[in-house]
């Protein structure tokens, strides 16, 4: 048997981490087991359809690195695969679902179904058209009346599969109403069109969120009314914003193209969402695609629900950035580098190199390379520091000697520029240490920086730190 997952979309808002980790399971599952990965829109509801949503569904996987095999615009031979184009499908199904004694029609109209309404405003179908003769039911349709299609719950039974995840599933066909399959409009509930889609696709193994759980065997009997194989099931339990909030594209939480834009690289983030309900058997957090596809197993994934956490998600971006070449940071940096210096002449490789290991995720860069552009009269204060014993005498000395000793340095790199300030700190008597602090305020400006007085001078490059040094002593003496 190859194994066929799907996933199965709505396009009704952006895509959000949850959605995304279903997809991605579903992804895992089929490559591990060397089988087909399949993407189905399903748009049924097009009162919640929004626009644009199909194209960041595309776009969101393969930013994501999650290829399908077949979808709307990859044919394998089971399309189409957006439901809009399957409707004439569904009604010709729910009718040989009536033949087969698994459906019937209903003619029951607004009021009547309103009447049925408990305390809550909730109606449960009450059988009324499930036994109609043959008869009259071809005079009515005959007659034109309008009609749903409702599945046939058979009664007195107990429906039950066996979920990966969560094991034994029973619902009491009792328990069960006769739900309708199809519409007034012609058109399927995604109740009986996920059932005719997944058996008309070949799905061997549909992984989806718990939210569909008990709802299982209802569909199942919708399957063995039609004398079709079941699927085996997989669900997800869902991703929380906080204790009692699951995330929501309503309320826009937690959309993947957001995090993107912030910053973050696609493959930190598919890695941090396989984690939130799965665990590796040697809890391994940091994953490529090739070892989650190597390493995914039903039995680490959880049964109950995780939160989200940005934090974490974060620390796991910048390990990636850590762990990449120069050349790739540089790549992925340097439009986040751009954006900080504009026009201005710097040496872009030498700021990413600063960059590297001091931001977690990319939109931090603009931040923290702030002081190459904007740098000007700033507050004496800074240049006090009680513990190294500098003061706003120490540090005009300190700053004179730092400039003085760089103006005549030829070679501009960390380790010139730290020997020469080294050298000028021992010739006047003043500490290394005194003459660095003072001299990375007088560069930047500014109380923290990315970086200590060398690599800021580095950043600078020998113009520029003159100039600054230049000013920040005639600012000190004013003072
Ligand atoms: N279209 C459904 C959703 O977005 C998918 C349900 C399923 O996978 O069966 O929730």
């Amino acid at each position: 048997m190859t194994v066929r997952t799907r996933f199965a979309p709505s396009p009704t808002g952006f895509m959000h981490i949850g959605n995304l980790r279903t997809g991605l399971y579903a992804y895992l599952f089929a490559r591990q087991n060397k089988g087909c990965f399949i993407l189905r829109i399903e748009d049924t509801d097009q009162e919640r359809k929004v626009e644009g949503a199909v194209d960041m569904v595309y776009r969101t996987l393969e930013t994501a690195g999650i290829s399908y095999d077949e979808g709307p615009d990859k044919d394998g031979g089971y399309g189409p695969y957006v439901q809009t184009e399957r409707m004439g499908l569904y009604k010709q199904y729910a009718q040989r679902l009536v033949e087969l004694g698994g459906a019937y029609y209903c003619f029951c109209d607004k009021e009547r179904l309103e009447s049925l309404k408990d305390e809550n405003g909730v109606h449960t179908y009450d059988k009324h058209c499930r036994d109609l003769s043959k008869e009259e039911v071809a005079r009515r349709l005959a007659a034109g009346e309008p009609y749903v299609i409702r599945q046939k719950v058979p009664e007195g039974v107990t429906s039950e599969y066996d979920d990966l995840v969560f094991g034994r599933i029973s619902v009491d066909s009792a328990d069960i109403e006769d739900g309708v399959l199809l519409k007034s409009d012609g058109l399927p509930t995604y109740n009986f069109a996920n059932v005719v889609d997944d058996h008309l696709m070949g799905i061997t193994h549909v992984i989806r969120g718990t939210e569909y759980l008990s709802s299982t065997p209802k569909y199942n009997l919708i399957y063995d009314a039609f004398g079709w194989e079941r699927p085996q099931y997989m669900h997800l339990p869902p991703i929380m914003k906080d204790a009692t909030r699951k995330l929501s594209k309503r309320f826009g939480d937690a959309n993947f193209e957001d995090f993107i834009a912030k910053g973050y690289l696609p493959q930190a983030v598919v890695n941090y969402i396989a984690l939130l309900g799965w665990c590796p058997k040697d809890n391994r957090e940091k994953m490529t695609m090739d070892e989650m596809i190597e390493a995914f197993d039903i039995s680490g994934i959880s049964h109950s629900s995780s939160i989200f956490d940005e934090n974490k998600m974060r620390w796991l971006n910048g390990e990636y950035l850590k762990a990449m070449s120069a050349e790739e940071f540089y790549e992925v940096a340097l439009p986040w580098i751009e954006k900080a210096i504009g026009d201005n002449g710097f040496d872009k490789k030498e700021l990413a190199s600063l960059m590297q290991t001091r931001v977690d995720i990319l939109s931090e860069i603009p931040q923290k390379l702030a002081f190459l552009c904007d740098f000007g009269e700033h507050d004496v204060n800074m240049y006090t520091h009680q513990k190294m014993k500098v003061d706003k005498d120490v540090a005009v000395s300190a700053v004179r000697i730092a400039r003085d000793c760089l103006a005549s340095l030829g070679e501009w790199d960390e380790e010139h520029i730290k020997e020469c300030v080294k050298q000028g700190a021992e010739n006047s008597g003043l500490k290394g240490g005194q003459v660095m602090f003072s001299m990375r305020v007088a560069l930047t400006g500014a109380a923290v920086t990315p970086g200590g007085a060398i690599e800021m001078a580095v950043a600078l490059g020998k113009s520029e730190s003159l100039r600054r040094l230049a000013f920040s002593e005639q600012m000190l003496l004013k003072a």
